[in-house]
């Protein structure tokens, strides 16, 4: 793009007519505290249905002393990268807390989870080879692919019978298969038994970036491992965010003691850059803690996704198949998206419009997620909204055809 106005103000008018401008909400806090359900926005409180804290823990006092009490130890920042002299004693313990917590050998902090999944795939492909991602996956697993010097092909979303018959034509050549375990966008959960195998059978690393399941899946929230019954050992490499269900910020890679090593050594995003500030390792330690603790959490999320399935159900609510938090309701169209945000907004909730190039085009939704601090009343008015809002959509399944593509 030519340094010159007319080009960028053009570009610009062309992302509004297209509706798929993207704009940011100043949230507040107004009451001198902000509250993650209720945001404060343009002077109005909204009911939040699309934040990842699933769990509730982002406004955990509990992460805010850790977090502050940390400051006042080790100062504001890192002051340096990891392999200089930013890695500390909190950072170190954090790291082997989620190794534990995952069941693996080792962890990698990195500063998040964009950066994991770039530094993981460019640590371990290179020219010559082949990585085999899901279409659908999340943006940092097909930049990181970008980055590397290997072919990227992707998969039909969720098939592993297209993985396995790509797999079969590049037997030789693939190295890595890497799909996110809970699909940021749709909610489902990758079929991590079946693409083990493919990645077993020819000798190629499985990558499972759990980015949303970590913290909400799985009898003790270990994960969509844990839920689909894989072992380490068939998904040998976990990419886990610390900013969602955990509440705080950052993200780790967990694997055996020596992939980690290998890694470290040579994963750029984790080599040049700043570590994290120590403090937001002691707020994600204490978030891990209250995670183990109260398991309470973990139901209530379920309890409350059920409830929401079911009346939007009832309300004839084109939703997807899914059993996460992540509920997204179709709503082809940029512009009848985006309108229908707004029309939740003005009826006082919050629920992003989710476009192209982020979703397909014709795939548009709102992505309601739900977290264990809704009530259940809340989320009933929540469906009645949307049924009111969404009154004149097309048939469901007219709506779910056009999400096959
Ligand atoms: C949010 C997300 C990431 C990025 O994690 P950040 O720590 O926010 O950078 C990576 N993968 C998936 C699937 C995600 O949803």
């Amino acid at each position: 793009m030519k340094r010159d106005a007319g080009t960028v103000s053009a570009t610009l008018q062309a992302l509004r007519r297209t509706e798929q401008l993207r704009e940011r909400r100043i949230v507040q806090a107004l009451a001198g505290e902000r509250d993650l359900l209720h945001p404060q926005v343009q002077g109005r409180v909204l009911l939040n249905f699309c934040s990842n804290d699933y769990l509730g823990l982002a406004g955990h006092p509990l992460l805010a002393e850790a977090q502050c009490a940390a400051a006042r130890k080790w100062g504001a920042g890192a002051g340096a990268a990891h392999l200089v002299t930013g890695h500390t004693a909190e950072h170190h313990a954090l790291e082997e807390e989620l190794a534990e917590f995952t069941g693996r050998e080792a962890a990698l902090l990195f500063s998040t989870g964009y950066m994991a999944n770039i530094g993981v795939i460019t640590a371990l492909t290179g020219r010559d080879e082949v990585i085999l991602q899901d279409r659908l996956n999340h943006a940092s697993l097909i930049d990181g692919a970008r980055q590397s010097d290997a072919r990227l092909l992707r998969y039909r979303h969720a098939d592993a019978g297209d993985a396995s018959r790509i797999a079969q034509e590049r037997a030789e050549r693939l190295t890595l298969v890497a799909t996110d375990g809970v699909f940021s966008m749709d909610g489902d959960v990758a079929p991590l038994a079946a693409l083990a195998a493919v990645a077993r059978r020819h000798d190629a690393w499985l990558l499972v970036d759990d980015a949303h399941g970590l913290g909400v899946m799985g009898a003790t929230g270990r994960g969509s491992l844990e839920l689909a019954g894989v072992s380490a050992a068939d998904a040998p490499l976990l990419v886990g965010t610390l900013g969602k269900a955990l509440g705080s910020f950052g993200a780790f890679v967990a694997g055996d003691r020596e992939v980690i090593g290998l890694i470290l050594q040579r994963a750029r995003s984790y080599i040049y850059t700043t570590a994290l500030p120590p403090s937001v390792a002691a707020a994600t330690r204490a978030a891990l803690s209250l995670l183990r603790s109260e398991a309470w959490r973990r139901e209530r999320l379920q309890a409350a996704v059920a409830r929401f399935r079911q009346a939007a159900a009832a309300r004839g609510l084109a939703l997807l198949p899914s059993e996460s938090p992540i509920q997204p309701v179709l709503v082809p169209g940029a512009g009848a998206c985006l309108a229908a945000s707004r029309a939740l907004r003005e009826r006082g909730f919050w629920v992003a419009a989710i476009r192209s190039p982020t979703v397909p085009a014709g795939t548009e939704r709102l992505r309601v997620t739900l977290t264990a601090a809704h009530t259940d009343p809340q989320i009933d008015a929540l469906v009645e909204a949307l049924a009111e809002v969404l009154r004149d959509a097309p048939p469901v399944d007219v709506l779910r055809e056009a999400a096959q593509q």
